[in-house]
């Protein structure tokens, strides 16, 4: 890990833990992970403790089947198999966010859709497919262990950027980590708007939705977000 890129990914990892606490999509539940960027057979994710004291000596290494690299005695968390089925699963993924905010979860517990009701909301893409542990794997606690129960959440993703977990919470998959904040921030947002939408709700229309998902290709604006976050969190001083 001396390789300057890989400390440079991994300095943003602990931006991303950070931000997403500050901006209220973690709390301290949740977790977020990179692709390693030399070995795509591997994965970074913390240490288990709370995301807002996330530093460089949490981040872990992990094979794709979820073992770590070198454990040193430090308690992991125990979804990460949500982290290695999608990274087994999609390799065009460089990030994975599981969190549980508040505004998300009705929509994982009612029959209402979770759609782009805004501007920013269409970075969440046309399809947000549901998944529900209980359908595969019975009466569980809930939590995503085993690496089976990790690989059939990561065939529900499928090709979407996110996909919601029936009564628990989120996922959120990008090619980067910067996308991925985005997306996990904005679709927080669009959440709370939706259920705020007084009356009958207008949604945009696939076409609209596309194009703002273009947003997610340009470095301008997920540069401009991620120095935001940062300024807010406290990582990037004024
Ligand atoms: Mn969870």
């Amino acid at each position: 890990m001396s390789n300057s890129m890989v400390v440079e990914a991994l300095e943003d990892l602990v931006s991303a833990n950070r931000i997403l606490a500050h901006e209220q999509v973690i709390d301290g539940f949740g977790h977020i992970s990179i692709r390693h960027p030399e070995r795509p057979d591997r994965f970074f994710l913390s240490r288990s403790r709370s995301p807002e004291l996330v530093t460089l000596d949490d981040l872990m290494e992990f094979d794709l089947d979820c073992n770590p690299i070198d454990q040193r005695g430090r308690a992991m968390y125990g979804e990460r198999p949500i982290h290695g089925g999608i990274f087994k699963v999609r390799p065009d993924v460089n990030a994975v966010i599981h969190h549980h905010a508040h505004p998300i979860l009705p929509f994982t517990f009612s029959k209402e859709k979770l759609r782009p009701v805004f501007h920013m909301g269409g970075v969440m893409g046309r399809e947000i497919p549901d998944w529900d542990i209980r359908t595969k794997f019975g009466d569980t606690d809930l939590l995503v262990v085993t690496m089976d129960q990790g690989i059939d959440l990561a065939h529900a993703l499928g090709k979407s950027r996110m996909t919601l977990m029936r009564r628990h919470g989120c996922v959120v998959a990008a090619n980067t980590l910067r996308q991925a904040v985005f997306i996990a921030v904005y679709s927080t947002d669009n959440a709370k708007l939706q259920l705020a939408g007084r009356g009958e709700l207008e949604f945009l229309s696939d076409g609209e939705i596309d194009e703002t998902g273009k947003l997610l290709e340009m470095p301008i604006a997920m540069d401009r977000a991620w120095e935001y976050w940062s300024r807010r969190c406290g990582v990037l001083a004024a």
